[in-house]
């Protein structure tokens, strides 16, 4: 087959891609060299702002398959109909590091998956973890800052990290999460996810439910140690992205039973853990799994930039059937991820094909912005910004119109006061990550407390003295191991 002649981006040919035009052939060049000035210009331009958190990831494409009809929890068009299947895409991230950093930090990974529903993208962006560290989100810029690097020195700072969690005990949850046995995920293929949040349903009847999230690995949980994770940090930086592209590559599909817990509207009220607080689990024994589905990645990107990177994943892409939860930070990132979007890649990024709702009819009124007119090239729709359609509604030109069949049964809302209401002392911060010091076996134990005393012995004392009162009210023998494993630092 005869090569393709090399062009210019507008479409012109190119005769020498090897020589600059310059006077004489010493040089000086020449400003009407535009394609030299066009190639220079795009390479300039080849990077988009990479993201604050999560800024290193993986994705794949795949298939959500349901095994169980949820029509008696939810009317969402895919959650209805046993062995219906959707489209999805999903990225898997580290958080603190940027874009060149190491797969096998010590990090909680990010989680994210959207599905292409009929009636719009559905996403589901969680983490590894079931707990964040945080219930209120005016700490979260606070927070990211101690897992990034120092202002002045621009290096990592194990002292800003443990001095904020020394000040802020509801962390202490996830903080033994991350450095516990599964705090570095051998790969991406090997850890569970989960939404964290609760999230809402509504049936037909207008009745609501509660809802967690949890996607729990086909591949078995598989983790590095805190050696094992130095060792291929070095080695292989990238080796989760690596893992990732060769088993779908070779067939190995990686897979996912999606779960379900579901607690029924009123039961909110009375529930003894905050059900809305993303520092406490709901635990199994009140609300045990329901098997809903499959989730299973079969096809590798093939322009990691465009598709992996451009993915915009935001909790306010939701669908018919499916809602929010007062969770404070559930309803903080309802904002702050569309306005990553817009800054990072620009207000039109849902026209992008990784973004686009693929298996819906986008239909509305806004118009213009940067990269308006894209046509998704998937041809069941077309994204009207900036076309000659009428850009106003209501109207008399059969633009589209709302469908009252899709309204969320309304929330009761008892009346309180508006308030900077404090967050810190109503919730017991030490129960849940006692319980989980206490599921651990002896060598899970030792090595959380292994893997604590390696980032917490440089500290300050009054850093080290508040962490070990924490992991005492835990378990009194989480601050004994903790407590042991820094004298012999
Ligand atoms: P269960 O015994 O019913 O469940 C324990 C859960 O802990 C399992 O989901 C297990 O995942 C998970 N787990 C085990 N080791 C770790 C670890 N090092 N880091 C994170 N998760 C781990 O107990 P409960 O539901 O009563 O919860 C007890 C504690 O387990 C909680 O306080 C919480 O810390 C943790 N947990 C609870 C979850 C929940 O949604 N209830 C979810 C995840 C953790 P797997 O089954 O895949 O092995």
């Amino acid at each position: 087959m005869a090569r393709k002649i090399l062009t210019t981006s507008s479409g012109a040919p190119v005769v020498d891609d090897q020589n600059s035009v310059t006077a004489g052939p010493r040089g000086p060049l020449l400003i009407q060299d535009w394609q030299l000035i066009e190639k220079l210009a795009h390479f300039n331009r080849e990077r988009i702002p990479e993201r604050i958190v999560h800024a290193k990831g993986s994705g794949a494409h795949g298939t959500f398959t349901l095994t169980r009809d949820l029509s008696d929890y939810t009317i969402a068009d895919h959650l209805n109909g046993k062995g219906k299947q959707t489209e999805v895409f999903a990225r898997f991230s580290t958080v603190g590091g940027e874009m060149g950093s190491a797969d096998a930090e010590r990090d909680p990974r990010g989680f994210a998956v959207k599905l292409y529903t009929r009636q719009g993208n559905h996403d589901i962006v969680g983490n590894n973890t079931p707990v964040f560290f945080l219930r209120d989100p005016s700490k979260f810029p606070d927070f990211i800052h101690t897992q990034k690097r120092n202002p002045v020195t621009n290096c990592k700072d194990p002292e800003a990290m443990w001095d904020f969690w020394s000040l802020n005990p509801q962390s202490i949850h996830q903080v033994t999460i991350l450095f516990s046995e599964r705090g570095v995920p051998a790969t991406y293929r090997h850890m569970n996810g989960y939404s964290s949040h609760t999230y809402s349903m509504w049936n037909k009847k207008g009745e609501r439910f509660w809802v967690k999230w949890h996607f729990k690995t086909r591949q078995g949980i598989q983790c590095l140690t805190q050696a094992e994770s130095r060792r291929v940090c070095g080695v292989d930086p990238d080796h989760a992205q690596r893992d990732l592209v060769e088993a779908i590559e070779s067939g190995n599909h990686p897979r996912w039973t999606v779960n379900l817990q579901i607690m029924a509207e009123v039961e909110a009220e009375s529930y003894h853990i905050h059900p809305f607080d993303l520092t406490k689990v709901w635990p199994h024994g009140d609300y045990p799994l329901l098997d809903i589905g499959v989730l299973e990645l079969n096809r590798n990107v093939e322009n990691y930039f465009a598709e992996t990177e451009q993915a915009a994943f935001s909790p306010s892409n939701l669908v018919p059937g499916i809602g929010v939860s007062p969770d404070k930070m559930l309803q903080a990132r309802l904002f702050a991820y569309q306005d990553a979007h817009r800054y990072r890649i620009g207000a039109n990024y849902n026209d992008l094909p990784v973004n686009y709702p693929r298996s819906a009819q986008p239909a509305n009124y806004q118009r213009g912005g940067v990269m308006a007119g894209t046509r998704c090239p998937f041809g069941n729709g077309n994204n009207l910004s900036g076309s000659a359609e009428v850009n106003y509604g209501p109207n008399s030109n059969d633009g589209p119109v709302e469908h009252s069949a899709f309204k969320e049964p309304p929330m009761p809302f008892a009346a309180g006061v508006i308030d900077r209401h404090d967050h810190r002392p109503e919730a017991d911060d030490y129960t849940q990550a006692g319980a989980l010091f206490r599921l651990m076996n002896a060598d899970q134990k030792q090595q959380l407390a292994d893997n604590i005393a390696g980032s917490l012995a440089g500290t300050s004392k009054p850093v080290r003295e508040r962490m070990l009162s924490q992991f005492d009210q835990c378990d009194p023998e989480y601050g004994r191991m903790v407590k042991e494993a820094l004298a012999i630092r």
